[in-house]
């Protein structure tokens, strides 16, 4: 596996998404200082926010990911799955890099995510 391949786009990635991060930080701020009085205007308003807050979400989250998949390369331990050590699927690295799990622990966290979530 060529690591530093890898490592040059964990490292770009990073950079692209806290870039956006502190971009969306001050969008967010931006609109919450620039709210009209109108009532009609501020719902819209509130509704961007929301979706932007769930993106910003998102990015964090594999923000994380990608941190911590670049401290991966460093100990050496990089592509291997998390849970079990067994190496990852090499198509699942090159869609998503920054992946700490195999696909059985990706599936199993994902329905284990699920499941913590109450269904009304
Ligand atoms: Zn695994």
């Amino acid at each position: 596996m060529d690591m530093n391949q890898y490592k040059q786009r964990l490292l770009e990635l990073e950079t692209r998404l806290s870039a956006r991060a502190a971009r969306e930080r001050e969008g967010a701020r931006g609109q919450v200082l620039d709210t009209p009085g109108d009532m009609g205007d501020a719902s819209v308003a509130d509704e961007g926010q929301s979706e932007d807050f769930a993106e910003g979400e998102l990015d964090a989250t594999v923000l994380q990911q990608v941190r911590d998949a670049l401290k991966r390369i460093d100990s050496g331990t990089y592509g291997r799955c998390v849970v079990d050590g067994r190496p990852i699927e090499p198509k699942r690295l090159e869609a998503a890099p920054w992946t700490p799990y195999c696909l059985k622990h990706q599936t199993q966290v994902e329905q284990d995510a699920q499941q913590k979530t109450p269904t009304l």
